[in-house]
């Protein structure tokens, strides 16, 4: 059977159990699930392909390490692809004239990594609030559209289940979120009832309204963009505020292209042996 269908639905928690104590195979398991993304993200950061092989190593190494050292099996996509931006700048500081950067990297680099902190992101601060799984859920789901039996087998849940598990996550975000927006405008009795009206709404049609003052304010029109399409608006505001750096449209052709590549099992192997 292979390796794939051998691990299916067992989820990463319990893959890097079973790689801090020393199974080669569930380091394979965990390298086939994440090396796609992980290889994409650094294509994004570095142009040479042997110095993005390297670096994808050194990022999972990084993060098995880190997960032995606290002793904790929290790892996941979004933590990995936070490691891959650390590895590529020290591999740029390392040899800077080396022209390893993609001119893309090497301009934010040089703006000083900066965080788009200035956006409005009500999405994020709600995303924030949800217990972890729903997080990785929604990143996964949202964010990188991956197929839902690899969603399901980083979550340790059958495919049928990551759409009602995604459904859940994105009733309890839009709860955080109103709830949010409701003390916000506490003073304003029109988009109060307007806040408040949506709570109502969350159990009926998505999308259907029952009063016509949206249009007519700039903040509940916001809400209402963000709540008819969430994954969108999770698209839009998640990957700058979490990881600072990103390219959507080269990450997603990179990764695709890296989906290719296949067999995980050299990859672990050099990750065990260094
Ligand atoms: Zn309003």
């Amino acid at each position: 059977m292979a390796l794939r269908q051998r691990w299916a639905a067992v989820g990463d928690t319990l893959v890097v159990d079973r790689v801090c104590r020393g199974s080669g195979e569930a380091l394979s398991v965990l390298v086939g699930r994440h090396q796609a993304a992980v290889c994409g993200y650094l294509s994004t950061c570095l142009m040479d392909h042997a110095t993005v092989e390297r670096a994808t190593e050194e990022t999972f190494r990084r993060v098995l390490e880190a997960a032995e050292r606290e002793d904790a099996l929290a790892i996941n996509r979004i933590r990995l692809l936070a490691t891959a931006r650390t590895v590529a700048v020290q591999t740029w500081n390392a040899d800077p004239g080396a022209g390893a950067a993609t001119p893309e990297f090497l301009e934010w680099i040089a703006a000083g990594g900066a965080w788009p902190l200035a956006t409005p992101a009500a999405l994020y601060d709600a995303y924030r609030c949800l217990p972890v799984r729903w997080q990785v859920a929604l990143w996964h789901i949202a964010v990188e559209e991956d197929d839902p039996a690899l969603i399901g087998d980083v979550l340790g849940v059958s495919s049928a289940r990551v759409r009602s598990l995604g459904h859940k996550a994105r009733h309890s975000l839009r709860d955080f979120y109103l709830a949010a927006y409701e003390r916000a405008v506490i003073d304003r009795p029109a988009c109060l009832s307007y806040a408040r009206e949506q709570v109502v709404l969350a159990s009926r049609a998505p999308g259907t309204t029952m009063t016509e003052h949206p249009p007519n304010c700039r903040p509940c029109a916001r809400v209402e963009r963000n709540l008819s399409d969430i994954d969108a608006g999770l698209r839009r505001q998640l990957p700058g505020m979490l990881l600072g750096w990103w390219n959507d449209g080269r990450y997603r052709q990179m990764k695709a292209l890296a989906l290719r590549d296949g067999d995980p099992r050299p990859v672990a192997r050099r990750i065990r042996d260094t």
